[in-house]
């Protein structure tokens, strides 16, 4: 055993010793979900997974058995992904199968021709054949070439219809990789393509020694909102607020949900001031939209948004750019709501 991969093995004792400790202290017990979601924790790898347990037991004091499933299905579960994965790619081995099963078939009367001519050349070499044998190598021959004809006409028809199953099977695969990405409410990204999508930014903007900002927007008083008028109507509301912000954000911009009544916007290329102006024209947006209920033609009033920004530091990571901007949103709710904080020290002070 290498001596790299012993250091492995080690630290996978540590951190499973770890991730054991903390069950043990912050509970709920000792499952396999919480195993799972203590040991992502405690990996460090998904340091949102991190924020959220940091903020539920220092909320709480400890994790629930639901906090565990939520945190399992938000940040673990890639299970269904897998299988719908899993499903598509055992079709493109069937339809594998069947094209190689339609070449066998094409090879076999290839072979078969082949035969007769050369049994032909043969009759050829050793002087003329009789007209009976001409004529038996003639029509053997025609019969070969109808047959090939005939086996080149299916395997067409066949080739045809395997090409069209496997369109379908990638279009099948597209699909599932999209929605795996997707937020089924609004359409924006959720909150793994976000990650995924912060990470790969900053890393960029670094390489590129380009500009960067995060906007984390949430939603005034929405508790309120959907009490009034129930959950259904809440939703419309952030669809609505989806809307606007595709409307706002520009091209670069990539939009999404992660979680609840949260979303934020990753700006490639932006610097202070145009991830400023972004962000009030989005809260000047939303707070413009009267609501109205569709069935009944009821005003429901105007909802408003509270806005963090987080501009790229040199030693920034995706955790403690999203960190600075929550902040900011914090700070823009306590200052009154409805408004734009971001992490320059004098705003922060301003409202802190
Ligand atoms: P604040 O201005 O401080 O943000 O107040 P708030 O009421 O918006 O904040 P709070 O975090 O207390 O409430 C958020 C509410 O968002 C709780 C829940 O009812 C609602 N919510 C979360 N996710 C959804 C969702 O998917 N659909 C709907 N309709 N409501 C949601
Ligand atoms: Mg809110
Ligand atoms: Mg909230």
């Amino acid at each position: 055993m290498s001596q790299e991969s012993y250091s492995d093995r080690d630290r996978s004792f540590a951190l499973a010793k770890r991730a054991h400790d903390l069950i043990r202290d912050y509970g709920p017990s000792a499952t396999p979900r919480a195993y799972a979601v203590w040991y992502a924790y405690v990996s460090g790898e998904l340091p949102l997974l991190g924020d959220s347990i940091k903020r539920l037991t220092t909320q709480n004091g400890s994790l629930t058995e639901s906090d565990i499933d939520d945190l399992h299905e938000t940040y673990l579960d890639g299970r269904q992904l897998t299988s719908t994965t899993g499903d598509v790619s055992r079709g493109m081995l069937d339809e594998i199968a069947a094209v190689t099963e339609i070449l066998d078939l094409s090879l076999g009367s290839t072979a078969q021709y082949g035969e007769a001519l050369r049994g032909l050349a043969q009759d050829l070499a050793q002087g003329m054949p009789t007209r009976a044998r001409l004529g038996e190598i003639v029509s053997t021959l025609v019969s070969t070439t109808r047959e090939v004809a005939v086996n080149n006409r299916v395997l067409e028809a066949r080739m045809r219809e395997t090409r069209s199953e496997i369109e379908t099977l990638r279009e099948k695969l597209e699909a599932s990789r999209l929605e795996s990405l997707t937020d089924a409410l609004t359409g924006l990204s959720n909150r793994k393509h976000f990650e995924e999508t912060l990470k790969a930014s900053l890393e960029a903007a670094r390489l590129g020694a380009t500009p960067m900002s995060l906007i984390v927007l949430d939603i005034d008083f929405f508790k309120r909102f959907n009490d009034l008028y129930g959950h259904l109507t809440g939703d419309q509301v952030l669809r609505l607020v989806a809307i606007v912000m595709r409307e706002n954000a520009g091209k670069q911009a990539l939009l999404a949900r992660f979680g609840g009544e949260e979303f934020g916007i990753v700006l490639p290329g932006a610097d202070r001031t145009l991830a400023r102006q972004v962000a009030e024209q989005v809260r000047a947006s939303v707070m413009g939209r009267e609501l109205v209920k569709r069935s009944t033609g009821e005003s429901l009033g105007k909802v408003t948004i509270s806005l963090g920004i987080a501009v790229l530091h040199a030693e920034d990571t995706p955790a403690s750019l999203l960190e600075r901007a929550d902040l900011c949103m914090f700070a823009a709710k306590r200052a009154g709501r409805n408004r734009v904080v971001d992490d320059a020290a004098d705003s922060l002070s301003q409202v802190a």
